[in-house]
């Protein structure tokens, strides 16, 4: 008999397991490993579910077995790799399979039989036989759609969701049975299809050539290319798909959401053609699917997209490069919770592929994998390519600025260079750092901003509660207005918004473009091109914005970045708010002199001698990394323990606190027993007590040895004490505690 392992499609922790069922003997050729397929299951009568397994035999009663009822799919499958892939990230990451199952899959295919690739359009069949057709008179619509197709004879077909919006579905159906019209479908083609493949015969440089080299003959298998902004990195990238690709194997190309924009997939179209396929946000589900079946069908061999692409269902997989590797959103903060290096580590195992992480300023994580231990080789591209240098970073201490009586959000230095590159008709760049927007306290006189007497970190405010607290260690303290640094009494939210630094630009430099990029001016991705094009042929030219402006453009005009606030990222009470800083601080230089000009980045700060500015100044990571390190260390933080926090949530508050309870106490009997390891083990409300009416609490750890094992049974205690209405999770090295 043939038995199939069944994983139900639905979430929840009850169904967490493989139900077996008989496979019908008319399905036993098509149903594989890796299917889709429809089964019975308690009160419902046709569920989706997918195969994990097939086996001769059950240990259950076989004549208590129900029938898998069909095929849902047969035009896809997962492979046994992939399969693989789900099983290891859910121990890894302590997942449920379904949750995981459903990543591999674009987003409507479980709902619908098939996802239509088509699009209907109507052409006219005669303009004649059209001009001289009579309508009754009171058929309005009717001759307004007569009048419209006539005064848009140019067009040589229409949508027919078009008409039917502007004129009513009826109408043009009329149309169609009077042989006015006639409907035909047309395939939809990916965006890509009609890109020519441009040539361009790039030279490598020597540097470029060893890194190539490295990757390619080394035995190891996972590599970090550390390598200044600039320095071709991406052509580094694209080489090393195109020699994959020369091999008869694919590639996947992981970029940030936010830099996924238009140049940097356009330079990889450029490249390959229609062998690339793009995942990002901005497509359509159907978009999205039509994507997903082409890499599928062996069509696409090289998949850029963001982190989600690293689940695409490509083959034969060569190679997986992960740019700007220290980016935050390659860590996934919703269920399923996972760390897009991780999946790819244990992607490229199955698969026996190579690894290529890249950035200019790795995440401390990384580069002490890369330099401590050697689960990653180190690869170095010191220097930008051609004449072009890294830009001069300008240190303003705007503490200074204050005394000097000068309290507006510019300084003198940053306005008098905006002034020089006006008159030079070139451009500039404004960066506001928004994390951590009035989220804390700051004095306006000195800069002061409260810190944890514990922690060293500083204190988010919470206005609701007119309270500062740790984001750590959970203390709370009262928000008074005196400054316990000067004396001062005027503690004010700190932050400025980019809509005010337009306003007082304007005031200033009137009849100079101003543009503005951040998420109110560009909710959409068509918004955000045309603002970036405005820009880019505009001179001279401010561009004010948030992270958007930070990242993966190229503009040659600009020769000026100013950075408003650059220690707010500093003050976001988390371990990693100094790498945060660095990274940000570099990247957003990065944006000037990318021509042969030298740029300036300006950099406004409060704490100018904070030990982030004094490296990033002298552009040295190195030397960043070091002292960050060594911080980290002393304070016991990762990478030198692991953080696990354990969120637990409910919609009933003495619920989740009673869960929290129990959990925390018998954590501190496993802490008993492995006294040496626990660094550090407390229980809390989180910062943000309430998310959409759930009650959240969590508990924090810190652990220094025998970290995998304790992970178990930490995760065990989870599992063990899991109550109906409470959720729970475990993450490790959490990206944000809020
Ligand atoms: P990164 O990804 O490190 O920021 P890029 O690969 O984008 O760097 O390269 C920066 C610029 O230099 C790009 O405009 C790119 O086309 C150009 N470039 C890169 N490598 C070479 C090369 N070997 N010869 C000429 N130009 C190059
Ligand atoms: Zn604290």
């Amino acid at each position: 008999m043939n038995i199939a392992e069944v994983v139900i499609d639905v979430s929840s922790n009850e169904l967490d397991k493989v139900f077996d069922y008989i496979i019908p003997a008319n399905l036993c050729d098509k149903i594989k490993v890796g299917s889709f397929v429809l089964v019975p299951f308690a009160a419902q009568k046709n569920i989706f579910g997918f195969v994990t397994d097939i086996k001769d035999n059950s240990e259950f009663d076989n004549s208590k077995l129900k029938q898998i009822n069909s095929i849902a799919r047969d035009d896809v499958n997962l492979n046994s790799n992939q399969i693989k892939l789900v099983d290891e990230m859910c121990k890894k990451f302590y997942l449920r399979k379904i949750d995981v199952l459903r990543l591999f899959l674009p987003p409507d295919i479980r709902k619908q039989k098939s996802v239509t690739t088509t699009i209907s359009y109507v052409k006219v069949i005669d303009y004649s036989i059209l001009e001289k057709f009579n309508f009754r008179k009171n058929a309005i619509k009717q001759i307004e759609l007569q009048n419209y197709l006539i005064e848009n004879s140019s067009e040589t077909k229409f949508l027919t969701s078009d008409l039917n919006n502007l004129f009513g579905n009826t109408t043009v159906k009329t149309f169609l049975k009077n042989g006015l019209l006639e409907e035909y479908l047309e395939k939809k083609q990916n965006t890509f299809a009609k890109m020519a493949i441009k040539n361009q015969n790039i030279l490598l440089t020597d540097n470029q050539k060893n890194v190539v080299e490295s990757v390619e003959n080394n035995k190891e298998n996972i590599f970090l290319v550390h390598g200044v902004t600039g320095s071709g990195k991406t052509e580094v990238y694209l080489t090393l798909i195109k020699n994959a690709l020369e091999k008869g194997k694919t590639a996947i190309m992981l970029v940030p959401e936010i830099s996924l924009t238009p140049q940097i997939y356009t330079r990889f179209v450029n490249r390959f053609g229609n062998l690339v396929a793009v995942l990002h946000s901005g497509l359509t589900p159907v978009e999205k699917y039509i994507e997903w079946e082409r890499i599928a069908k062996g069509e696409a061999k090289v998949v850029v997209g963001a982190r989600s692409a690293i689940f695409a269902p490509i083959n034969n997989l060569g190679i997986v490069v992960i740019d700007e590797e220290h980016d935050s959103s390659y860590i996934s903060e919703s269920n399923p919770r996972y760390n897009t290096y991780e999946v790819a580590k244990l992607r490229i195992n199955i698969e026996n592929a190579k690894l290529v992480l890249g950035s200019a300023t790795p995440s401390i994580d990384t580069f002490y994998k890369a330099t401590r231990t050697n689960e990653i080789k180190l690869l170095s591209m010191p220097n930008r390519v051609g004449k072009a240098n890294l830009p001069e970073l300008i240190l303003v201490d705007m503490h200074e600025e204050i005394l000097r009586g000068n309290t507006g959000i510019f300084s003198d230095r940053l306005l008098t260079e905006l002034e020089e590159t006006i008159k030079n008709k070139k451009q500039a760049i404004i960066f506001i750092n928004r994390r951590g927007f009035s989220s804390f306290l700051r004095c306006s006189k000195c800069g002061y901003i409260p810190k944890c007497t514990s922690c060293d970190v500083s204190l988010v405010y919470h206005k609701i509660d007119d309270e500062l607290k740790c984001h750590f260690c959970g203390k709370r303290f009262k928000a008074v207005n005196v400054c316990e640094k000067c004396g001062n009494i005027n503690m004010r939210n700190g932050g400025v918004g980019s809509q005010r630094i337009c306003e007082e630009l304007s005031n200033i430099f009137k009849n100079v473009k101003i543009l503005r990029l951040d998420n109110d001016t560009s909710k959409s991705k068509d918004a955000q091109i045309s603002i970036l094009n405005e820009f880019s042929q505009t001179y001279p030219a401010i561009l004010v914005g948030t992270q958007m402006v930070a990242k993966g453009h190229d503009f040659s005009g600009v020769n000026l970045v100013g950075i408003v606030d650059a220690d707010l990222s500093l003050h976001f009470g988390d371990y990693r708010s100094a790498e945060r800083t660095y990274s940000l601080i570099t990247q957003v230089a990065g944006r000037a002199g990318r021509s042969d000009e030298k740029g300036k980045c300006i950099v406004q700060t409060y704490s100018k001698n904070h030990f982030v500015f004094k490296f990033a100044a002298k552009n040295d990571y190195v030397g960043f990394f070091e002292k960050e390190l060594n911080l980290r260390e002393v304070t016991a933080f990762p990478p030198y323990t692991k953080l696990v926090r354990i969120l637990i949530s409910s919609f009933i508050e003495d619920l989740a606190r009673h869960t929290v309870v129990k959990v925390f106490n018998e954590l501190k009997i496993l802490r008993e027993q492995f006294k040496e390891a626990f660094v550090y083990l407390d229980a809390m409300k989180s910062p943000v007590k309430r998310i959409q009416n759930k009650f959240r609490y969590q508990i924090l750890i810190r652990l220094n040895k025998s970290k995998e094992e304790i992970l178990k049974q930490i995760s065990d205690i989870v599992l063990q004490s899991n109550t109906k209405n409470v959720i729970m999770f475990i993450e490790t090295d959490p990206q944000n505690l809020s």
